[in-house]
């Protein structure tokens, strides 16, 4: 496998040490939240026992190491994205958050009647649901581009579906359900030379891929901290300056103001104008130690060690009687998403879960995509840089034992 101490890199996460039911943690669940190293831990201690206190407003010395501390963590990210100045970071609580205040800015200045906004078949409610809402509002289309049978989006019917009426595309650049990496960069370069306006929604995406908003060339990003070994409850928006510059505030009040009299308010410029009210400041602090993590161990070794280790879980799975993969896309990530005939999801991953295995099962938010393939549900075992062989071979014991049964 390709160079990363993968036992170094597990004794910096303390979970992994847990027993669940007599044996070892296997966290194959990492696509619906990652788990924690030890210096995303200890920041968060040392933010609350160092330097707590509200970020902008106050002389004091507090105020400066916690506002220091957290617009650190924006440069960070501004960073870890490539973009170009940390004034286009804005934080949220999520990448449903942050789908939600384009919907409510960009969209509400942006989208009317007739118009039409294009997403993939492979997407995560999260980026259906906001669209449909700002669609009913205004009157306005959702439009689908399909995928083959591999869990691809096919190209040639995207670009058809591009017509003067599109206002907005919004994809993902990998998928939760099937782990299909999309190729995001063909699908922003077309829409952009047609004047669309581009969201890519990369809460699958950053764990597992170095990650460029310039070179894709998109006008919003969205990610999740939780999924990229960061704590819960924050999240990013990238917004290209020129766009975020021109579209109205979302959630009005306190830190977004530049000044109020009850005839009229002015607002502060990006980020601020989107950052409403006191923000989860210690949490943006512990994403930012989370991505110096993932930045020490190289987005590219990351990338290499994960694909190996799909090819080898996939390996040993498919040929299993009885199992059918779901999504066999010639780029994936870190997603094995599957069936086994005779016995339900649950039973899987209840199975699975008394060896001490996390794996979902489910419609992981995604019901489109999964009834595309004729299912309602599958289990989804989901990897990351701390999982092994070792652990992956304990999980294909078990579907091997069901399967057998
Ligand atoms: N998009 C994708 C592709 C996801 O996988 C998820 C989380 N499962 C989301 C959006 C939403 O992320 P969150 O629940 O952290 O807001």
């Amino acid at each position: 496998f390709h160079g990363l101490d993968v036992n170094a890199v597990r004794r910096d996460f303390p979970i992994l040490q847990e027993r669940v039911n007599g044996r070892p943690l296997v966290w194959f669940d990492n696509a619906a939240t990652t788990q924690k190293p030890k210096a995303v831990i200890d920041r968060l201690t040392r933010f609350y026992e160092h330097e707590n206190s509200n970020i902008h407003r106050a002389a004091h010395e507090l105020a400066a190491r916690a506002t220091d501390a957290y617009e650190g963590a924006r440069d960070k990210v501004r960073l870890f994205l490539g973009a170009a100045s940390s004034e286009e970071i804005v934080f949220v609580r999520g990448a449903t958050e942050g789908i939600n205040l384009i919907a409510n800015t960009w969209g509400e200045a942006n989208i009317g009647a007739g118009d039409e906004i294009i997403v993939s078949h492979l997407e995560h409610h999260a980026n259906i649901v906001p669209w449909q809402m700002l669609a009913a509002r205004k009157g306005a289309k959702i439009r689908v581009i399909p995928v083959d049978d591999t869990g691809q989006v096919i190209l040639e019917e995207y670009t058809r579906l591009l017509t003067p009426r599109t206002k907005l595309v919004s994809v993902t650049q990998v998928s939760n359900a099937l782990g299909t990496v999309v190729p995001v960069h063909q699908i922003v370069a077309l829409a952009k030379a047609a004047g669309v306006t581009t969201v890519v929604d990369g809460a699958q995406s950053v764990s597992h891929l170095r990650v460029n908003v310039q070179a894709i060339g998109t006008d919003f990003f969205v990610f999740s901290g939780h999924k990229v070994f960061g704590p819960t409850g924050i999240g990013v928006v990238y917004g290209r300056k020129a766009v975020l510059d021109a579209i109205p505030p979302w959630q009005g009040g306190g830190n977004m103001i530049a000044d109020v009299t009850f005839e009229k308010t002015l607002y502060q410029a990006p980020p601020n104008k989107f950052e409403a009210g006191t923000g989860n400041i210690a949490d943006a602090v512990g994403l930012g130690a989370a991505l110096d993590y993932v930045q020490k161990l190289g987005l590219e070794a990351i990338a290499a060690y994960e694909h190996d280790l799909l090819a080898y879980a996939t390996q040993h799975l498919a040929p299993i009687k009885g199992v059918r993969i779901i999504g066999t896309a010639a780029e994936k990530a870190s997603v094995l998403s599957f069936v086994l005939d005779g016995h339900t999801t649950e039973q899987v991953g209840r199975a699975l879960n008394d060896e001490g295995i996390a794996v979902r099962s489910g419609h992981h938010c995604a019901q489109p995509i999964l009834r595309r393939f004729g299912l309602e549900a599958t289990v989804r075992p989901s990897l990351a840089f701390y999982n092994t062989c070792e652990e992956v071979d304990r999980f294909i014991a078990v579907v091997r034992r069901l399967a057998k049964a």
